[in-house]
């Protein structure tokens, strides 16, 4: 059961008709970055409740999430009509497993791959400059929308890139559009058909560790690429493995 508390909304941004962010000011416990908070709206005496993955980097007071609106959905349908000052929900505890510590040190690239806002933990892990994130020879960050407009935390992106001078790579790909910036497809194709690879300039193997965040058909299908053409199984407790992933839905 989680214990709630009151947040105050303190800016909430429109990227698209669907994306918006909003930032909160409330007193949770420290979080790990690549956990999530739930999010909550009381009606009827009943809270609406979701998850939803921290974005901002764990010592960053102000607290982001990066959400779609979902055509049929209950809460996105309220939270995207919040105004700055409204007061919502939040649990004072945050949850998860998508975090660094899951990851095996020995591992040489970290491949963070994400669909829509999927790309939030990954924000977090990174600005959080965790010392354990400069062990890696190299990190690749992918972040995959259907249109260039999706993109809204590209400048972020890139200035990670910068600020890791040269040890962040990342990659934008586009599956409802063309653009020059960004590649064309579906994650798991650009796999399968080593065109994502080629263009990194890095390739998959053994000591690879991948992490995967969003649309869980994206997951099911990466997974099965992984493991077909690298024999990649999911990372636990139990079993040493390459990957881990955080399903949105
Ligand atoms: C660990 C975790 C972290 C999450 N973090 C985020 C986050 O950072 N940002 C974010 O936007 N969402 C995130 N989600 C999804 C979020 O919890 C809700 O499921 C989502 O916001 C929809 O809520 P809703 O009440 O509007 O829709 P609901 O009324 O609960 O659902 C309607 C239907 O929409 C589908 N659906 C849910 N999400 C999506 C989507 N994004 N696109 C298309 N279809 C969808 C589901 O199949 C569901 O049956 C996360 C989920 C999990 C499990």
């Amino acid at each position: 059961m989680s214990t709630w508390i009151l947040g105050k909304v303190l800016n909430i941004r429109h990227w698209t008709n669907q994306l918006f962010s909003i930032t909160i000011n409330a007193k949770i416990d420290t979080f790990i970055a690549g956990q999530f908070s739930k999010i909550g709206i009381k009606i009827n005496n009943k809270i609406i409740q979701r998850a939803y993955s921290h974005l901002n980097a764990p010592n960053n007071p102000n607290l982001e999430f990066y959400i779609t609106k979902v055509t049929s959905g209950t809460l996105t349908n309220l939270l995207h009509t919040l105004q700055i000052g409204d007061t919502i929900m939040i649990s004072k505890q945050s949850y998860g497993q998508f975090i660094l510590d899951k990851i095996p040190n020995h591992s040489n690239y970290l491949w963070m791959i994400a669909t829509g806002t999927g790309i939030s933990p990954y924000l977090s892990i990174l600005e959080s400059f965790d010392k354990r994130l400069y062990l890696f020879l190299k990190i690749i960050l992918i972040h995959a929308t259907r249109y260039s407009k999706n993109l809204n935390y590209l400048p972020k992106m890139t200035e990670l890139q910068k600020a890791y001078n040269g040890k962040l790579l990342i990659q934008t790909i586009l599956s409802r559009e063309y653009s020059f910036n960004s590649m064309y497809g579906y994650i798991p194709t650009l796999i399968e058909n080593n065109t994502l690879e080629k263009k990194i300039g890095l390739y998959l193997n053994n000591n690879s560790y991948v992490m995967l965040c969003g649309n869980p058909q994206m997951i099911t299908d990466t997974k099965k690429i992984l493991k077909k053409k690298y024999n990649m199984k999911n990372h636990s407790h139990k079993n040493t493995g390459n990957i881990i992933q955080e399903r949105y839905w």
